[in-house]
């Protein structure tokens, strides 16, 4: 007999205590859920902003160093909504449904059958082989608040039984990325990031995570230290892409702007 997995029985009782919300709209998860995760009201936003195939073009971001960079959705209307929630501090539980989002349209684990419940990577015929994963650190750490990036990374470790590494740090002096326009960012991000000394990345395939993948220079920096660190692939993944919505995405009022 296997021994129970005690973390799951107290995110079961912990689910049933205070049920699950849909990140998109804050209505409580009922029975009704779809695959665990969201509301039905929400399908089809949910699908109308779903980023597939979920590997970014580098035709709308500028990628270094990075194997490949993959979202889960378009960062626009419900998507940015649960993600600025999220961020702010008000809402940080919608960061396990949403990792949740991530291993299913990302990775295409079996969804969840219900809230409170894990999608399932067993089932998974192209099973990620990432030995770590590590989240973007934040540029303004708030004390004892683990950031979207951390949350998501946990999540994601939980899923798949890898551990979370902290091996990146923001080095000082440099300015936050969202102050700056887009040559800004690429230059400023380059030397934003760096490893600690006593990280041990040797030959380590990466999962590196982020919330949302803008310019990409954040990820491709990061990506670039661990690299420097003995990291031998780096993918980034990320909830949802900063891209213009391709035209049949977007919604009437937005094409008649
Ligand atoms: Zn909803």
């Amino acid at each position: 007999m296997t021994a129970p997995d005690w973390g799951y029985v107290a995110e079961r009782a912990a689910a049933w205590l205070y049920p699950r919300r849909c990140p998109f709209c804050d209505a409580l998860l009922g029975p009704d859920a779809v695959q665990g995760t969201f509301c039905s009201s929400c399908k089809e936003e949910e699908e109308r902003l779903s980023h597939r195939p979920p590997r970014l073009p580098d035709t709308e971001h500028h990628f270094y160093a990075l194997h490949s960079a993959l979202a889960a959705y378009y960062y626009a209307d419900a998507v940015r909504e649960a993600i600025l929630l999220c961020k702010r501090g008000y809402h940080p539980w919608y960061a396990r449904e949403l990792a949740d989002r991530m291993a299913v349209r990302i990775w295409g684990a079996a969804p969840a059958p219900g809230p409170g419940m894990r999608p399932k990577n067993e089932l998974l015929l192209d099973m990620p082989l990432y030995h770590c994963i590590v989240p973007v650190p934040p540029h303004q750490p708030m004390p004892g608040v683990p950031g979207l990036p951390m949350l998501l990374a946990r999540r994601l470790g939980i899923l798949w039984k890898i551990p979370v590494e902290t091996p990146l740090y923001v080095v000082r002096g440099t300015q936050a990325q969202k102050e700056l326009d887009r040559a800004g960012r690429m230059q400023n991000a380059r030397k934003a990031y760096a490893c600690r000394t006593d990280a041990d990345l040797g030959g380590k395939r990466v999962l590196l995570v982020d919330d949302i993948i803008t310019t990409g220079a954040t990820v491709s920096a990061c990506a670039l230290a661990l690299l420097k660190a003995g990291a031998v692939d780096v993918t980034a993944a990320a909830i949802a892409a900063d891209e213009e919505l391709p035209k049949e995405k977007r919604t009437s009022t937005e094409n008649e702007k």
